[in-house]
């Protein structure tokens, strides 16, 4: 059958009442990606998957969330929905509550979002403003105004985002045939890997698969409150979707690491980019800096005895690397420029 979006595919497994009322831009169905240049370089022997959620609509794993809290919205009747966003949920909401017709308000860190989620985000009509603070005080006022106010908050506190985000591990189990017995992914205000593990173990409890993965994610080393065991004030890195001090769902995370024996850790910077540009340079996917956590996770873990050999590992690459063209540039080698002829074009061209 056609593919219609997740809420259609795994409707079963999702809180809508009626199908009429699904807000859909097709979302789901995702790439999932071999990674063989990857595997080749790993100590460890295994079998390592990229699932590339950057392939969704609004190009992050948040339109799987946002199909269901907007579906929801309008089958409770509500008229507008608000969040706090390090980008890619304002961007998501945006397009969904466009879609829908609702009004969309979205409050975002002052200058820390990259460009592309702020264009989206504008270009799709929301209420964009713009708060002197981070993401976490954004959170907390979004949290005020829907407790007083008539308007659905839309942030992964909304368990409706949860139910939708777990379909991703629907789809690689889908597609493996079971699950994989890693899965490592990023970990920011700790929604998707929330997400994941109820999935998994919803897939494991119907009988669909036969086996529950270690649950392995990935913090940046400047906003790991849950890796540190403390709130980060003045979370800092180069990876803004991660950039989170008081993560809204750490004791989930911390559940989904235990009750399926796998850990949190953090990665610094120059391992995000370094992972980002292996991705990008040896495997030709682009993701976002922040979705490269999965894969330095992999990196760092490597060698280490954490995997066992024979192993499946899928490594979600949570949002598209053309979000934050200014990281892409700046972590490149920059082009020459060259007249335009022949031989000075052969005098860099390396042929
Ligand atoms: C939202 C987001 C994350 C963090 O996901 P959480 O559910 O908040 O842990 C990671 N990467 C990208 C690209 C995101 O948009």
């Amino acid at each position: 059958m056609k593919w219609q979006g997740v809420l259609h595919k795994y409707f079963d497994y999702l809180p809508l009442e009626d199908r009429d009322n699904i807000v859909s831009l097709t979302e789901g169905n995702t790439p999932l990606i071999r990674a063989k240049n990857v595997e080749d370089v790993l100590e460890d022997d295994l079998e390592v998957y990229l699932k590339f959620e950057g392939a969704n609509p609004t190009g992050s794993f948040k339109d799987r969330g946002m199909t269901v809290a907007v579906s929801k919205a309008v089958e409770n009747g509500d008229r507008a929905v608000i969040c706090a966003s390090t980008g890619n949920t304002s961007a998501s909401a945006a397009a969904f509550a466009a879609k829908s017709g609702l009004e969309a308000i979205v409050l975002i860190p002052e200058g820390k979002i990259a460009f592309g989620k702020l264009s989206q985000a504008m270009m799709h009509g929301a209420n964009v403003i713009q708060v002197e603070g981070n993401f976490d005080e954004a959170l907390e006022l979004v949290l005020e105004l829907s407790d007083n106010y008539p308007v659905t908050l839309v942030n992964s506190l909304n368990p409706n985002r949860i139910e939708g985000q777990k379909t991703a591990s629907f789809e690689v189990s889908d597609f493996l045939g079971d699950a994989p017995d890693y899965h490592m992914l990023p970990v920011g205000n700790a929604g998707n890997i929330t997400a994941y593990w109820k999935g998994y173990k919803e897939y494991y409890d119907s009988g669909v698969t036969s086996k529950l993965p270690k649950m392995t994610g990935f913090q940046a080393a400047g906003a790991a409150p849950i890796v540190d065991g403390a709130r980060v004030e003045n979370p800092e890195t180069v990876a803004t979707a991660i950039r989170i001090g008081n993560p809204a769902s750490w004791e989930k995370a911390e559940n989904a690491r235990d009750e399926s024996g796998g850990l949190i850790d953090k990665a610094s910077d120059e391992e995000l980019i370094e992972a980002y540009k292996v991705l990008a340079g040896k495997e030709g996917v682009f993701c976002e800096p922040a979705s490269a956590a999965s894969v330095a996770g992999l990196l760092k873990l490597d060698g280490t005895g954490y995997f066992e050999d024979g192993s499946t590992v899928t490594c979600t690459l949570t949002g598209h690397g053309l979000k934050d063209p200014d990281i892409a540039i700046e972590s490149s080698e920059q082009p020459e420029t060259v007249g335009a002829n022949v031989d000075e074009v052969l005098g860099v061209a390396g042929l």
